[in-house]
C-alpha cells in the first residue's frame, strides 16, 4: 500500500451545507455483533446510491422484474402446502408445483432481492410488497405448525433423513430463512425475524436425535448455506443456540482438506459447496476460530489462482472436474455457472473485510465486470444460468415465469446489491474499491463522497468531497492490477507527485473540505490472458475487460436465447478459426477501431472479426478464448 500525505489545506474552508443529510431510506443494518471485528467494514447498503451507468441500468432492470412478479403467484405453492386457499396460476420451471425445489426462489431469493433493492433504492412499494408476503408466509407457517415453513411437505425431510431420494430440501429451506432474515436486516421487519427463528426451532428439533455420523451422511445432499444463515441469525439475535445449530451443518469431508490447505475439489459440485465456505467465513467472524479463517482464505486462494478463467468465473457443467490449474479442457457451453460467481464474490467480500487486501478487490472487479455484468437481459430482467466460454456459443436467459433457476435467484439478489462493495471504511479512512458511478454518505463524519465516472468507457474516475466541516481522513483509492503502466492523480486540478503500484491502494491523507476533487487517470492497455495449462489458448483483455469476438447470429433462434428449458437450451457452436499471432507481439493482431470506444478489430487474419467487451455482447455468437498459431507459441 503506497501512502502519500498531503500538506494540510488552509483552515477556514467553507462550512458545508451538505451532506450528512441522510440518504432517503438510510438505516443501520441489523446484522448484530461479531467477535472478529475485521480490519475494514462495508457501508450499509442504504448509505450508497448508484448513479447513472451500467450498474444502475442492471439494477433498474432487476427492479422492474421484482415488481412484475405477482405476489399471489409467488405464494401459491406455499399456500397449497399449508392447506390455505389459493387460485393463482402456478409458476413454472423450478417453481412448478411438482418441482422438489419449489419455494427456493419465491419465498427465498425473491424476499432477499426485495430487501436488498429497498436498501439500495429506498423503493417503498417493493418493501410493502415483500412485507405483505412475509405476513402471508407467517400464516402458512402457523397452519403448518412447529415452525416448519416450506412450499413442499415435511415428508421431503423424512426422505432426507432416511437416505431416500430427494433433491435438496435444506438448500431451499436456507433460501427461505435467508430471505426472511434479509427482510429483518434491511427492512426492519420483526415478523420476518420471528418466522425465521421459528423455522430454526423446527430445524433444532429435526436434527436433535440425529448422530454426528448420520448427519454427515445427510450433508451429502446439497444444503445450501444453512451454516451461514444460522450464523447470521445468531448474530442478529445474540442467541448462541443458533451458532451451535450452524455447527451441525459442516460437511467435514469437504472442509477438512481446505483447513489443511489442500485442494481436493476435483469431482465436486461447485455451487453445492461455495455457500458452505461462506458459512465458514461467517463462523470465523463470529467465533474467532482459526480453522474457519484458514478454510475460507485457502478456498478463495485456490479458486482464484487455480480454477478461475480470465473472466474470474469458475466451474464447468456445475462442477470442478479437473486437478488445480487444468482449465484447457473446460471451455464449453456450460462453462462458469453464474451462481458460483455470485457466491464467490460474497466470500471475497468477507475476506476483504479481514485483510483490506487489494488483490481481493482485483479479483472482485475482474469477476464483476466480466462474469457477472452482462449475464442479465436488460429488456426483461432475465438471468443467465451459464456464461459459455467455449467458442461459437451464445448467451441465453431465463424466461419470465417459467425458469427460476438457482442463478435466476442469485441474479435477482446480485443486481440489487452491486453498490455494497464499492466503498469500505475503518475509523479513519475510506476505501474506494470499484470505479462505479455512485455516492456514499457517512453521517458520522459529516461526509458524502461522490464518484463521477463512466468507467470502464472512461479510463479513470473523479471523486468529489462534500463535507460539513474540514475532516481528517485517509482516502484509499485502489490502483488495479491492470494499471501496469502507471496513471496520474490530481487534487483540485493540480497533478500530485505520487502514484502507486498495481494491486495497491494509493492513500491520500488530508483534511478534506467541501468541493475537494480527486481525479484519477487509469490508462488501460491490451494484453493476453492465456489458459494456464495451454498457452496457445488465449483471450484478449483491455484493462479490466475481457474482449469477445463478435461471430454473428447464424442459426440462433429466439428460443435458444430466451430459454424455457430447465437448463441450457439445445444448439451447437459454429466453428471458429484459429488466430495467427506473433510471440513477440502477442496483442499485435488487435487494433482499436477509431471513434468506437472499447472496440477492436482483428488484423492479419483470414476472417474479419470485431471484438467488444464480453459484458456488452448480446444476441449473437462469440469467442473469448482463441486457438492461436505462432512461431514460438
Ligand atoms: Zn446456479
Amino acid at each position: 500500500m503506497a501512502g502519500y500525505t498531503l500538506l494540510p489545506n488552509a483552515v477556514g474552508a467553507r462550512a458545508g451545507q451538505v451532506s450528512s443529510a441522510l440518504t432517503p431510506g438510510m438505516r443501520r443494518e441489523r446484522t448484530g455483533k461479531q467477535k472478529v471485528p475485521g480490519r475494514v467494514q462495508p457501508f450499509a447498503l442504504s448509505q450508497v446510491r448508484l448513479r447513472r451507468g451500467v450498474f444502475r441500468d442492471a439494477l433498474e432492470a432487476d427492479r422492474r422484474y421484482l415488481h412484475l412478479l405477482p405476489s399471489d403467484r409467488l405464494l401459491h405453492t406455499f399456500r397449497v402446502n399449508a392447506g390455505l386457499p389459493t387460485s393463482a396460476e402456478p409458476l413454472g420451471g423450478w417453481e412448478k408445483p411438482d418441482c422438489e425445489l419449489r419455494g427456493h426462489f419465491t419465498g427465498g431469493h425473491y424476499l432477499s432481492a426485495c430487501a436488498l433493492m429497498y436498501a439500495s433504492t429506498g423503493d417503498g412499494d417493493l418493501k410493502d410488497k415483500a412485507n405483505g408476503m412475509v405476513s402471508e408466509l407467517a400464516k402458512c407457517q402457523k397452519a403448518l405448525k412447529d415452525g416448519y415453513l416450506s412450499a413442499f411437505p415435511e415428508e421431503f425431510f423424512d426422505r432426507l433423513r432416511e437416505g431416500r431420494r430427494v433433491w435438496a430440501p435444506f438448500y431451499t429451506y436456507h433460501k427461505i430463512m435467508a430471505g426472511l432474515l434479509d427482510m429483518y436486516v434491511h427492512c426492519g421487519n420483526e415478523e420476518a425475524l420471528a418466522v425465521a427463528e421459528a423455522m430454526a426451532g423446527w430445524v433444532w428439533h429435526w436434527q436433535e436425535s440425529i448422530s454426528d455420523e448420520h448427519m454427515q451422511r445427510i450433508l451429502q445432499t446439497e444444503f445450501g448455506g444453512m451454516n451461514e444463515v444460522l450464523g447470521n441469525l445468531s448474530a442478529a439475535t445474540g442467541k448462541q443456540q443458533y451458532l451451535h445449530l450452524a455447527g451441525r451443518f459442516e460437511k467435514n469431508m469437504f472442509l477438512d482438506p481446505l483447513a489443511e490447505r489442500r485442494d481436493e475439489l476435483k469431482g465436486i459440485h461447485a455451487n453445492t459447496h461455495i455457500p458452505q465456505v461462506i458459512g465458514a467465513a461467517r463462523r470465523y467472524e463470529l467465533t474467532g476460530e482459526p480453522r474457519y479463517h484458514d478454510i475460507a482464505s485457502f478456498f478463495l486462494d485456490t479458486i482464484t489462482t487455480e480454477r478461475a478463467y480470465c473472466t474470474g468465473g469458475t466451474s464447468n457443467d456445475e462442477f470442478w472436474r479437473t486437478p488445480p490449474g487444468k482449465l484447457a479442457t473446460e471451455l464449453g457451453k456450460l462453462t462458469e455457472e453464474c451462481c458460483c460467481g455470485y457466491n464467490m464474490l460474497k466470500l471475497a467480500r468477507h475476506i476483504f473485510a479481514w485483510t483490506a487486501d487489494p488483490r481481493v478487490m482485483d479479483y472482485y472487479e475482474r469477476t464483476l465486470f466480466n462474469s457477472r455484468l452482462g449475464t442479465q437481459n436488460l429488456e426483461n430482467g432475465g438471468m443467465s444460468y451459464f456464461l459459455p466460454l467455449g467458442s461459437g456459443y451464445w448467451k441465453y436467459f431465463n424466461s419470465t415465469y417459467d425458469s427460476f433457476w438457482c442463478c435466476t435467484g442469485t441474479g435477482v439478489e446480485e443486481f440489487a446489491k452491486t453498490a455494497d462493495t464499492i466503498y469500505f471504511h475503518d475509523d479513519h479512512s475510506i476505501y474506494v474499491n470499484l470505479f462505479i458511478a455512485s455516492e456514499v454518505s457517512w453521517p458520522e463524519k459529516g461526509l458524502r463522497l461522490e464518484q463521477q465516472t463512466n468507467f470502464p468507457e472512461q479510463e479513470g474516475t473523479t471523486l468529489v468531497v462534500h463535507a460539513d466541516s474540514p475532516t481528517e481522513l485517509a482516502v484509499n483509492i485502489r490502483i488495479p492490477y491492470w494499471a501496469t503502466e502507471g496513471g496520474t492523480v490530481k487534487l483540485n486540478g493540480s497533478l500530485l507527485p505520487a502514484f502507486s503500484s498495481p494491486s495497491s491502494y494509493l492513500v491520500l491523507n488530508r483534511s478534506w473540505k467541501e468541493g475537494d476533487q480527486v481525479e484519477v487517470s487509469l490508462p488501460m492497455h491490451l494484453r493476453i490472458a492465456p489458459i494456464p495449462d495451454d498457452h496457445t489458448l488465449q483471450a484478449a483483455m483491455y484493462g479490466p475487460l475481457v474482449l469477445a469476438g463478435r461471430l454473428g447470429s447464424e442459426g440462433l433462434s429466439q428460443s435458444m436465447c430466451y430459454s424455457e428449458y430447465d437448463t441450457a437450451p439445445p444448439g451447437d457452436p459454429i466453428p471458429v478459426p484459429a488466430l495467427s499471432t506473433s510471440a513477440k507481439d502477442p496483442v499485435g493482431w488487435l487494433r482499436p477501431v477509431s471513434g468506437q470506444p472499447l472496440t477492436f478489430q482483428a488484423v492479419g487474419q483470414a476472417q474479419q472479426i470485431t471484438l467488444i467487451p464480453l459484458y456488452k455482447l448480446f444476441g449473437e455468437r462469440y469467442a473469448v478464448y482463441w486457438k492461436t498459431t505462432s512461431a514460438s507459441a
